[in-house]
């Protein structure tokens, strides 16, 4: 910010300097995501590489077919860009888990010749549920192998292993500020050979597909993060795991309390309940001892979490879920004072149901 402060599209010294910068940045997250650097476009945040992803993949590819597949549980800058192009003619399946959860069967069941996008997350980011996406993604290619597959991965990024190369993947949104990067920049992945068209018109920077000044500072530290922390992802997932056990057994002796995160479930999100003490209340209450949760019920007013109704949680219990995330910087320290405050809690907020 106080050194690099040019353009990185002008011709002189300190331009060329700022597109050193970037261009650097694009390196080292193709790094982390194991692609081309000529396949990633920085955006505004993970809400604009969705939203990308989805319009741009629909208005390059909307002549071949009309209709697009995600699931019930993406995040809602994926459900409304679906709503969007359900506004512009096209049709939208939306996938509810079956009785084994979501499966790639499932998905190459739902998409036929009339599919040209298929999106799905990689971890859900209300219960840290994992979806088995590149085996999502070649099944519904076997069914139709002109299918493009978009997978929203911020919540999976830098936290569990990611290999874009020979993936079925196409395209995979990421976010800064998942990672310790700040808010603000995000970046889309976009498989070489894949077209889609631009959303953003402008300047024609990033290869004309996503114009705007680049946010230099922001981008640089978005390569940082990923350089600084792709080479530890399996010792943090150890360490995650460690966090989540310890997390789990604290809560057994715990009465009321609920886990909803299983196996199925990567260890840094965990979703848990606690009997008759209502989300907003719980999380007011662990704030005041210094543990920071999220209400994941809290999506607007008077509407219970969508996503917790999609995967079956009657909605009593959904109001009372909290959802937990370890980052790198929780200890065990942390996982222990929020133990105390779940007992505390249970024992002076409950009520009656
Ligand atoms: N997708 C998922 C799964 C998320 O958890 C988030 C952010 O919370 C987003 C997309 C949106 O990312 P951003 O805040 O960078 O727009």
């Amino acid at each position: 910010m106080e050194t690099e402060y040019g353009n990185p599209s002008s011709l002189h010294r300190m331009g060329f300097q700022a597109e050193r910068t970037v261009e650097l940045a694009r390196k080292r997250l193709a790094a982390a995501l194991f692609c081309e650097p000529s396949e990633l476009y920085f955006t505004s945040g993970a809400t604009e590489a969705n939203n990308l992803a989805l319009l741009g993949c629909a208005a390059a590819h909307g002549r071949r077919g009309r209709t697009v597949v995600t699931t019930a549980v993406e995040h809602p800058s994926v459900l409304e860009a679906a709503k969007e192009l359900e506004r512009q003619g096209f049709t939208v399946k939306r996938l509810l888990p079956g009785p084994d959860g979501y499966t790639p069967e499932q998905f190459a069941g739902a998409v036929d010749e009339d599919t040209i996008l298929v999106s799905c997350m990689l971890v859900n980011n209300e219960t840290g549920l994992v979806f088995p996406v590149e085996e999502i993604a070649r099944a519904v290619k076997r069914r139709n192998p002109g299918i493009f597959f978009h997978c929203d991965g911020v919540q999976g990024f830098l936290k569990l292993p990611l290999r874009m190369r020979g993936s079925a993947v196409d395209m995979l949104s990421i976010s800064g500020h998942k990672v310790r990067a700040p808010k603000g920049v995000g970046a889309l992945y976009i498989k070489k050979g894949v077209r889609i068209l631009p959303r953003t018109f402008g300047g024609g920077q990033q290869q004309g597909l996503r114009s705007g000044t680049e946010p230099v500072p922001l981008i640089a530290a978005l390569g940082a993060a990923a350089e600084v922390q792709r080479g530890r992802i399996l010792e943090e997932l150890d360490r995650y795991r460690e966090l989540k056990a310890r997390l789990l057994s604290a809560c057994e002796g715990i009465e009321g309390v609920t886990v909803r995160s299983g196996e199925d479930c990567a260890p840094h999100i965990v979703s848990l309940s606690l009997l008759g003490v209502r989300s907003e209340v719980l999380l007011h209450f662990l704030e005041g001892r210094g543990v920071y949760v999220s209400s994941g019920s809290a999506c607007s007013k008077g509407r219970g979490s969508y996503v917790l109704e999609a995967l079956g949680v009657p909605r009593l219990d959904a109001d009372e879920t909290v959802r937990v995330s370890f980052g790198a910087e929780t200890g065990p320290e942390a996982v222990d004072a929020l133990a105390a405050g779940l007992r505390e809690a249970g024992a002076s907020l409950a009520r009656q149901r």
